[in-house]
């Protein structure tokens, strides 16, 4: 089989699947790592925002044998999660935006590897800015919001990337793109409550996103309002204003439901081994279970609301 013929039928599984996918050369990665370095010195990442961005990136090319020669990236459709808490008599119902569930990763992994290995090459995690890499596959591009769009999924799927030895046929590789649609459009700008999207420059104010904020460890900062909170993690305002995201806003999966006791171990922010191994089991299931030690202090403030 050529190689046109096995990334054409790799393409096909993908989008098989229901998923996209694009190949860049991993020549690349380099560009990748001066974009990011070249922004922070700019001032354009805040000191925190870059080294957050360096805990969970890694530039450096594993060794595949005989050597990486692409990068796909995928892009896998998934939903809003609604998940319910009970505590005192009280229901409330909250969101976990798309993108936080790992498992797709592990499910485009499966599309990609058993094929390719079957043509004999291989495959291997990257750990790379994934959301930057996309918009310059052409497999994204990037809203006012900074959130990138993939055409029929808007902004809910979440991205995986993968080296690989297979050749790259056709370099995919472009200069960031941003949508059409918001040259003319300023809905998320008036809707973020924190002013983090702004007129004057199109790099987000990473620093001022509450996703930023719910994410992190410690105290909320004092400007930051309590009841612009809007999801267990993270926040969708932007995205729900968004028009090109209007066609996916109901796909909402309803999630676990957490009685008194798991909510009020969640909110006592009770240490791991206290916390009950059902509730561990479906934070697992979510992804969030790395979220464990913030989700009582986020949870506390939704409830105040
Ligand atoms: S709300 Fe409008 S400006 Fe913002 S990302 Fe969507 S289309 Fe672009
Ligand atoms: S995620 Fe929320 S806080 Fe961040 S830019 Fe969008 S609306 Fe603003």
């Amino acid at each position: 089989m050529s190689l046109e013929q096995i990334t054409k039928t790799l393409y096909g599984r993908i989008e098989k699947q229901g998923y996209k996918g694009k190949i860049v050369s991993v020549e690349h990665v380099t560009e990748l790592q001066e974009e990011i370095e070249e922004k922070h010195h700019r001032g354009l990442l805040s000191e925190e925002i870059y080294r957050e961005v360096l805990t969970w990136v890694d530039f450096k090319i594993p060794e595949i044998s005989p050597e990486a020669k692409s990068i796909i990236v995928i892009a896998v459709p998934q939903p809003q999660v609604r998940l319910t808490f009970n505590w005192n008599g009280n229901s409330l119902h909250c969101l976990i935006p798309p993108s936080y569930n790992h498992a797709t990763d592990g499910q485009a992994r499966k599309i990609l590897e058993p094929y390719l290995k079957s043509k004999g090459y291989r495959l291997a995690e990257a750990k790379l800015p994934l959301k930057l890499l996309s918009v310059h596959s052409g497999l994204a591009e990037y809203g006012r919001n900074n959130i990138s769009y993939v055409e029929g999924m808007g902004s809910f799927y979440r991205l995986a990337a993968f080296y690989s030895d297979l050749p790259c046929l056709e370099d995919n590789w472009r200069e960031l793109a941003t949508m059409q649609r918001c040259e003319k459009c300023t809905a998320c700008l008036k809707t973020c409550p924190t002013g983090a999207i702004s007129s004057d420059r199109f790099l987000l104010r990473a620093e001022r996103c509450l996703t930023f904020h719910n994410e992190g460890q410690g105290e909320f900062p004092q400007w930051l309002d309590p009841s612009w909170h809007n999801c267990i993690v993270g926040c969708l305002y932007c995205q729900k204003i968004c028009p090109v995201d209007k066609d996916f806003l109901n796909l909402i999966e309803e999630g676990p439901i957490f009685s008194h006791e798991e909510t009020a171990s969640i909110l006592q922010g009770k240490p791991i081994k206290k916390i009950p191994k059902e509730t561990i089991t479906k934070l697992e299931e979510l992804s969030l279970f790395e979220y464990v030690d913030i989700l009582g202090r986020n949870l506390s403030v939704l409830f105040q609301k």
